[in-house]
């Protein structure tokens, strides 16, 4: 059975949606990749910055509250203060913390590296993502194997795609990795064709 990995590479974090003050409504807000530290005598509080996509309104995400200024090596501090670009990425990627924060994670854009499926012939396809995704699986292969969304039922049907563990492919969401077989007749879209 030939073996394709597809990577899930995210293009920016994923936006926290709100509600936003001064635009009254839901609103996106976009990770400024920056921090904001502010030490008050012997605490240490941090935040990550975003802003309304609409109206510029920031939101602090909060990262430390109250900390003790030694629980950090100063190498760390440096990086928040400094901005650091990775740091800010890392945190940006955590929507469990966006969740605690009491905001939603949107979904971010992202692409999928990796080779084409070659149509008969039968694969074990590994989907991967190095953050927990909000990101469907059944989009990620749709848009990858250019189907329709009643061709993509189909193949389920009639288990030319399935999961390895028992999953609802229609619902369930990329975490970590997702591990697929793909049979012979999954590309055959003439097939599938009305
Ligand atoms: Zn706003």
């Amino acid at each position: 059975m030939k073996q394709v990995i597809w990577e899930v590479r995210y293009v920016s974090p994923p936006p926290a949606i709100r509600y936003c003050k001064k635009c009254g409504r839901k609103s996106e807000f976009i990770c400024s990749n920056s921090f904001r530290v502010n030490a008050q005598r012997k605490f240490l509080d941090i935040w990550l910055i975003y802003k309304c996509s609409h109206c510029d309104t920031t939101w602090n995400s909060t990262l430390y509250s109250r900390i003790n200024p030694q629980s950090l090596s100063s190498e760390q501090l440096e990086q928040f203060h400094t901005n650091d670009r990775f740091l800010a990425e890392q945190y940006a990627m955590d929507t469990e913390r966006l969740r605690r924060n009491g905001a939603k994670a949107g979904l971010p854009d992202y692409t999928i590296v990796g080779e084409d499926i070659c149509a008969g012939v039968p694969t074990e396809l590994h989907i991967m993502s190095r953050y927990q995704s909000q990101i469907k699986i059944a989009a990620i292969l749709r848009e990858k194997l250019n189907l329709s969304q009643k061709a993509f039922e189909q193949l389920l049907n009639s288990e030319q795609i399935k999961s390895v563990s028992v999953l609802d492919l229609q619902k369930c969401k990329l975490h970590n990795e997702i591990i697929l077989m793909i049979g012979t007749d999954a590309l055959h879209h003439e097939s599938l064709k009305e």
